[in-house]
């Protein structure tokens, strides 16, 4: 391989980056990326830095030791394939490559209608945002979920009087499910935050919103947290296959045409935000929009460009800071038997755990990080635990 390509420049291109080399990748390396911006971490714009604490999040990464070319500012606007390697159309003209990582991220989903919403992806968009939430100001976010909670947590430590519309009947109801989702509502209240669930918005207008029904919400911001979607137009007519995000098998390589053993291409890999890949362990596809598989998945798809045996196997972790709490989550509850609960939920710190069988799938630690670290260990090994004793708070989460 003498010519790599990574397209994005997000922290999975950065780590891609890292791992290629780290591996022993000595050819040429070619970094494209929409953003002017080297390389940042996003999760401390709806933090730290809409907070005012912190300004600039960049990657620390050494680009000359790196031997990178860097296009900042730059976007691929197309993919030509030959029967190994091909062609990055891009801003910055033709990027040929027997090589590729795909690493384009995610774009925030937003509202219909025609007058002025916020989203929160780049680091533009913090500042642009924290520069509006001032005293007295009335922010509307649409969406009690990671990103909703976290700007109404910001917004109403400056002042701002503060609504959260939510769709679902609890915040948080699809990523956590309604029961546990629950526990989280009256964090709303105590910040000084208005809740309301169970309203879907029709459109966004001057002045605020129009919900469903007709009723209007007043807003002098408004900012719309629903979720993201990969960012893959420029992939359109490649013949990769694409479903929401770039399908891929357990190594991050990417499908050419139908997802079969032969069609997995091993010059082309995707991770981060932008990858649907094959978890052996949940026998599933998983999309993971978060900052730990940005991390680490990247060196799994770095080997398996080189040529060295990788399979990415991790537990799927995130965190998120809102109202005051350290809020963690590992594992994947989507086919749990049953929630236990560690602690008393209307208290500053408790658990809640999903389980199958006597297998622990998933763990919610809130301000209990020994709790997650514990649940974490069991979940990768797939131990039993002792189901009984995971009630009691006080006795660690440990296999039977
Ligand atoms: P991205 O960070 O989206 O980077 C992709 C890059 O590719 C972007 O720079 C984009 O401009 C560029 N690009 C896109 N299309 C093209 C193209 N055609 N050509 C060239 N370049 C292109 N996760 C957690 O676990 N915990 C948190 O607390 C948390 N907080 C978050 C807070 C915010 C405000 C946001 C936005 C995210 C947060 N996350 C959090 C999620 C985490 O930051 C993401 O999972 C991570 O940034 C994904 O990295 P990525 O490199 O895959 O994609």
């Amino acid at each position: 391989m003498e010519r790599v390509v990574v397209v994005g420049g997000g922290l999975a291109g950065v780590r891609a980056v890292e791992s290629l080399r780290g591996r022993g990748y000595e050819g040429a390396l070619t970094l494209v990326s929409a953003e002017r911006h080297r390389p940042y971490d996003r999760p401390p714009l709806s933090k730290a830095v809409l907070a005012g604490e912190s300004d600039d999040t960049t990657v620390d990464a050494d680009w000359d030791a790196l031997r990178c070319d860097l296009l900042l500012g730059e976007r691929a606007t197309g993919l030509r394939l030959d029967a190994r390697g091909g062609t990055v159309a891009s801003t910055a003209g033709d990027l040929p490559f027997d090589g590729l990582v795909i690493a384009t991220g995610a774009v925030p989903i937003t509202l219909p209608g025609d007058g002025p919403q916020h989203v929160l992806r780049t680091i533009e968009d913090s500042r642009d945002l924290r520069s509006r939430l001032t005293e007295g100001a009335r922010i509307v976010i649409v969406g009690a979920g990671w990103i909703g909670a976290e700007v109404a947590t910001a917004a109403a430590k400056k002042g701002c009087a503060v609504t959260v519309v939510e769709a679902a009947d609890t915040p948080l109801a699809g990523a956590l499910g309604p029961e546990v989702g629950a526990l989280t509502a009256p964090w709303y209240a105590e910040a000084g935050v208005g809740l309301r669930t169970g309203v879907k918005v029709a459109e966004v207008r001057d002045g605020g919103l129009v919900l469903a029904g007709g009723a209007r919400i007043d807003a002098d911001v408004v900012v719309a947290g629903i979720g993201v979607r990969p960012d893959l137009s420029w992939l359109d007519g490649s013949g990769l296959l694409l479903e929401r995000g770039v399908v891929t098998d357990g190594s991050f390589r990417a499908y050419l045409g139908e997802e079969e053993p032969g069609s997995a291409r091993p010059d082309i890999v995707a991770a981060g935000d932008c990858a649907a890949w094959w978890s052996a362990r949940y026998g599933r596809r998983l999309l993971v929009e978060h900052w730990d598989t940005a991390l680490n998945a990247p060196d799994v798809a770095a080997a398996t460009l080189l040529g060295q045996d990788a399979v990415y196997d991790a537990v799927p972790y995130f965190w998120s800071e809102q109202f005051g709490r350290m809020v963690q989550y590992a594992g994947s509850h989507a086919a749990s038997e049953r929630i236990v609960r560690r602690g008393d939920p209307s208290g500053r710190k408790w658990t809640a755990v999903w389980l199958t069988g006597d297998r622990l799938d998933a763990v919610l630690a809130v301000d209990r990080p020994r709790d997650l670290v514990q649940a974490r260990r069991v979940i990768a090994a797939g131990t039993p635990v002792d189901a009984e004793a995971l009630a009691d708070p006080d006795v660690p989460v440990r296999q039977a």
